[in-house]
């Protein structure tokens, strides 16, 4: 039986519209979500029943259709169709979709077409763990689920050992404690928080070595939603200061004594000032 067909949106240029929701305090969902909700004439959606309660909880009344990025081209052929005429959201379970969540083709085919895409702000579980855990926010790796297997995972760590930024990941409870004896493994001496049930009830956020979560979350086995956040790794060393001299004299043999000490100061990571000074005194 065909699906009648839809009604077109109030007030709304037809296009893609994604957007965010709660990933647990229904609180938290923003006034343009739900005008955009309660206003496009679909709701492409991971699964109906879920995206059926916040609607019923909204008092909104739209049709749904599931989608994801794996439904197949037919499906997202039809999507497309629909959004090039009326305006369409994307919703995902909980948080901001394309997040470890299905949109990504979606978006680039519909970009690709020129369509209009917009995108309505709002929870992310990631963020929301940034903001708690006190680890440094200003360069950060959101790597997504950790693989399950044993190998792939501590691959998958080694590979960002050496990344100079605070590290996000997804997890879940029944995964956590081996999550963790693979960070204490791969990132040794890092600190880690783990930031549990976000916005929920039961929200904690806890920090610590690898060792001792690992211990409290052996005594305590994890209910609910997680994140899991590795600190950056510490500064390397400073260099002795007879490396830095030769690195100098080096320098200062082929270069003006500023380019030296600005060369040093790149390869090194060291004030370019103090390098300054120190090149005078060689010269
Ligand atoms: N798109 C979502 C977002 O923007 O955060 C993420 C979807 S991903 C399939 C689900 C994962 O997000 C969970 O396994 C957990 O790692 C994290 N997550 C979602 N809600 C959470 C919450 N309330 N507290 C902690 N982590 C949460």
């Amino acid at each position: 039986m065909n699906a009648p067909p839809l009604e077109p949106g109030l007030n709304l240029d037809p296009g893609l519209y994604i957007v965010a929701t709660p990933i647990g305090n229904l609180g938290d969902i923003s006034r343009r979500a739900i005008e955009t909700l309660s206003a496009c004439a679909l709701i492409a959606c991971e699964d109906t029943r879920v995206t059926g309660k916040l609607l019923h909880h909204l008092g909104i009344k739209r049709p749904m259709r599931r989608y994801d990025d794996h439904a197949g081209d037919d499906a997202r052929e039809r999507l497309l169709g629909d959004i090039a005429q009326l305006p369409v959201a994307l919703v995902s379970d909980a948080g901001t979709p394309l997040i470890s969540d299905p949109g990504y083709r979606l978006v680039r085919d519909a970009r690709a077409r020129g369509l209009n895409v917009v995108s309505i702000p709002g929870p992310s579980a990631l963020i929301t763990a940034l903001t708690l855990a006190g680890l440094p926010t200003d360069r950060f790796l959101f790597a997504g689920f950790l693989p399950s297997k044993e190998k792939a995972r501590a691959d998958t760590l080694a590979g960002l050992a050496a990344v100079p930024a605070t590290l996000v990941f997804y997890e879940t409870g029944p995964r956590l404690v081996d999550a963790l004896h693979a960070v204490a493994q791969a990132l040794p001496g890092r600190e880690i928080a783990v930031a549990r049930e976000l916005t929920k009830l039961h929200e904690e956020c806890r920090s610590g070595t690898p060792e001792a979560l690992t211990a409290h979350y052996t005594a305590h086995p994890p209910r609910g939603e997680i994140v899991l956040l590795a600190g950056p790794p510490p500064p390397a060393a400073a260099p002795e200061a007879d490396v830095v001299d030769a690195a100098l004299r080096l320098a200062l043999a082929t270069m003006s004594t500023s380019q030296a000490a600005a060369s040093v100061s790149r390869a090194l990571g060291l004030d370019r000032k103090a390098l300054y000074a120190r090149a005078m005194e060689l010269k």
